[in-house]
């Protein structure tokens, strides 16, 4: 089975500041950081490590190194678009001295994909294959109904949240993705349980909720399954539910185990949350499978 990643790809420059830059300032950083993410590129990124077979689908700017960054990961990139009209995705990061953050994103070619490329790369999907999407590029709903009628399963991670564009997809989703924030955005309810009934009245999606220190859950209309969080000394959660959707997904393309796949993506995006950046603190199978012995 394989996971087509239809998502963004971003290249972060991070600034280390005194202050945010004020209206007419020029100010020199005290450092700067270049680090490729974007939610899809994450989830690719975990999914890969996982040991899953990872095409991404996407785009970025003609020649754009992430392309072989992601290939040495061992993402499969060939359904990576390179745009001549187009920059890659990318945003401004300021950090200043209270790690408080300021960012400006511009999505680039992530909200400009082209609907013939990515149906040529769907078209390549087998029944059983996953796509995998978040809210970070162009042509959702498209890519669903398409994937659906190849036989495909399709997962979607809501993230960042837009009510509106998740409800309308809801009816082309197998599997709905989703952090304890986006729950509550979504189903207008703080309650859990009040949350989840309400998603449910609205749709048969499987759920799976990520619920930060607390672990995550996955609840379907038979099968309710719930998996702790693995105590650790959390230095940095970014990534940390990126890492929990690759390896979660990558488990359930060799096993129906569900059990484990939950297990195996909690213990994963524990050892991430130990450790700072985004792609540079998913681990590897090696590295989750020392961590549970
Ligand atoms: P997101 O990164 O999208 O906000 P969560 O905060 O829900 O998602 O985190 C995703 C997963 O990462 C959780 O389900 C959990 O397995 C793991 N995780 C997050 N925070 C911690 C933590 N402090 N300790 C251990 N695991 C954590």
């Amino acid at each position: 089975m394989t996971i087509f990643n239809l998502g963004s790809i971003n290249w972060d420059h991070c600034y280390q500041v005194s202050h945010f830059v004020r209206p007419g300032e020029t100010l020199s950083a005290k450092s700067y950081n270049l680090n490729l993410g974007g939610k899809g590129a994450n989830q690719s990124v975990a999914a890969s490590k996982a040991g899953a077979s990872i095409k991404h689908i996407g785009a970025v700017a003609k020649g754009d190194a992430a392309i072989e960054v992601l290939q040495q990961l061992g993402v499969d990139t060939s359904g990576i678009e390179q745009q001549t009209e187009r920059v890659t995705g990318h945003a401004i990061i300021q950090i200043d001295s209270d790690a408080e953050n300021a960012i400006v994103l511009h999505s680039g070619a992530n909200g400009a994909l082209n609907w013939q490329w990515v149906q040529q790369q769907l078209s390549q999907g087998q029944p059983g294959d996953w796509l995998l999407m978040q809210n970070e590029t162009n042509l959702l709903e498209q890519s669903a109904r398409f994937a659906r009628q190849q036989g495909m399963q399709v997962a979607f991670n809501p993230a960042p949240m837009d009510k509106a564009i998740t409800l309308k997809l809801l009816p082309q989703l197998d599997l709905l993705i989703v952090n304890q924030v986006e729950l509550q955005d979504l189903s207008e309810e703080n309650e859990l349980e009040a949350a989840i009934e309400t998603i449910q009245r609205q749709s048969s999606v499987n759920l799976l909720i990520t619920l930060g220190s607390q672990g995550a859950l996955y609840v379907s209309a038979d099968q309710r399954q719930q998996v702790k969080a693995f105590r650790v000394d959390a230095t940095d959660t970014t990534a940390a539910g990126d890492t929990f959707i690759g390896y979660f997904l990558a488990r359930r393309c060799v096993s129906d185990n569900l059990g484990e796949a939950l297990q195996q993506a909690s213990a994963a995006a524990a050892l991430c949350v130990t450790k700072a950046g985004a792609i540079a603190s998913i681990p590897d199978a090696e590295q989750v499978r020392t961590f549970l012995e």
